[in-house]
């Protein structure tokens, strides 16, 4: 599991939370934070920093908010009708056809269906330092993965990626661009050689989930090769830059031929009708989501300063989160849960020493900054 230090349950459950209380037990045992999630279990209780998910604690715009509560009415109906506008949109925002675009409960639902479509034919290579969670299901259907080892700089190795996708095997890359948790960024133009050197039988599955809030975004999405035809597919999401995480609405854009693929693995039918509507309002809302790409970089920045003052270094993230070296993640994480500051552990046994850190609320990003320096060490 991804929480490592930690026990194999949810992330989203009772780790989140439950496992943060754990951490934050001093050695006499006695929990000092039992209540982390306020009473309704919807958002951390107050006091409580969360750093941990990468949200973005701007929320949907208002649009978005009155759109959720006009429709509370006709909860009732399946939302089937509402998928295909949305997909419209996004179709004529990127320039495909709707056929192109594959809506689902988050990005993580698409991402799911192609790992479920493709490794039924054969391997799915992935860096070794990347968000995985999508594999859970597909592994417990028995499917296999390859991990393929990172560049000295924790960048993703391109050309390891390249010498294992010749294996025969091999039908699928599934790479994170932004990564996520390093949140480092491939230049477009090796991804593009990357995505053109691969062999037909290979489909490139970018996950383009923090990708608004990149340095450059048009120039670094691979959605003028998709719009080319190329066998690549685009996953992308509303939980991010549009602050609606727990609406659970993504997509994916690829040829209408894996496009379609994709829709005959979907997990579930007809999407979340309050997440639909909410997607639908914001999704015109250009200032909404320039302000919201502002404050983030903003926060971001808070935490860099933070992080040189402390005396340490974090890897050159274009996200809404930063990879901060440590003496010990586990550590660092169990001293910030004390705090009522909840950061990653170790995102994995081989890599101990850098705890994952989002922007949240401002309020709480100045409270992590407070407390870096002296935790940093420990
Ligand atoms: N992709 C990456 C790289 C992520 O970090 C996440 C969530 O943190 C997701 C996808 C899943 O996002 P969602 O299912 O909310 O769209």
């Amino acid at each position: 599991m991804r929480e490592s230090g930690q026990m194999a349950i949810s992330r989203r459950g009772a780790l989140g939370l439950a496992g943060a209380a754990a951490a934050a037990a001093p050695a006499s045992g006695i929990t000092i934070r039992p209540m982390l999630a306020d009473p309704a279990g919807f958002a951390p209780a107050p006091g409580i920093a969360h750093l941990k998910y990468n949200e973005n604690p701007m929320g949907p715009p208002p649009s978005a908010l009155q759109a959720m509560a006009d429709l509370a009415r006709s909860s009732w109906y399946y939302a089937d009708d509402a998928e295909p506008r949305l997909a419209a949109m996004i179709a004529a925002r990127f320039g495909v056809t709707p056929s192109q675009v594959v809506l689902g409960h988050g990005s993580s639902e698409v991402i799911t269906s192609a790992m479920l479509a493709w490794g039924k034919r054969g391997t799915i290579i992935i860096p070794e330092l990347q968000f995985d969670e999508p594999l859970i299901f597909p592994k417990a259907q028995g499917l296999n993965f390859r991990r393929v080892a990172m560049a000295p700089d924790l960048g993703i190795d391109l050309a390891a990626l390249a010498r294992a996708a010749a294996a025969p095997d091999v039908v699928m890359v599934y790479l994170c661009n932004p990564n996520n948790p390093t949140g480092m960024v491939l230049p477009a133009a090796e991804l593009a050689a990357f995505a053109r050197s691969l062999p037909p039988r290979v489909t490139l599955l970018v996950d383009e989930a923090y990708m608004e809030l990149a340095d450059d975004p048009a120039g670094t999405t691979m959605l003028p090769l998709v719009r080319s035809g190329a066998n690549i597919i685009i996953s992308r999401t509303f939980s991010k830059l549009f602050g609606m995480a727990g609406l659970r609405i993504g997509y994916a854009v690829a040829t209408p031929d894996n496009a379609a693929v994709l829709k005959q693995h979907r997990l579930t039918i007809s999407l979340n009708a309050p997440g639909l509507a909410a997607a639908i309002a914001a999704w015109t809302e250009t200032d909404f989501q320039q302000r919201s790409r502002t404050q983030i970089i903003a926060a971001r920045q808070l935490l860099r300063d933070a992080v040189m003052r402390a005396g340490t270094v974090a890897l050159p993230s274009q996200t809404n989160f930063l990879f901060v070296k440590v003496a010990d993640a586990n550590r660092f994480a169990a001293a910030m849960a004390q705090r009522g500051i909840l950061v990653r552990g170790a995102w994995e046994p081989a890599w101990p020493t850098w705890s994952r850190v989002s922007t949240g609320r401002l309020a709480d990003v100045e409270r992590y900054a407070k407390a870096l320096p002296e935790l940093v060490y420990i």
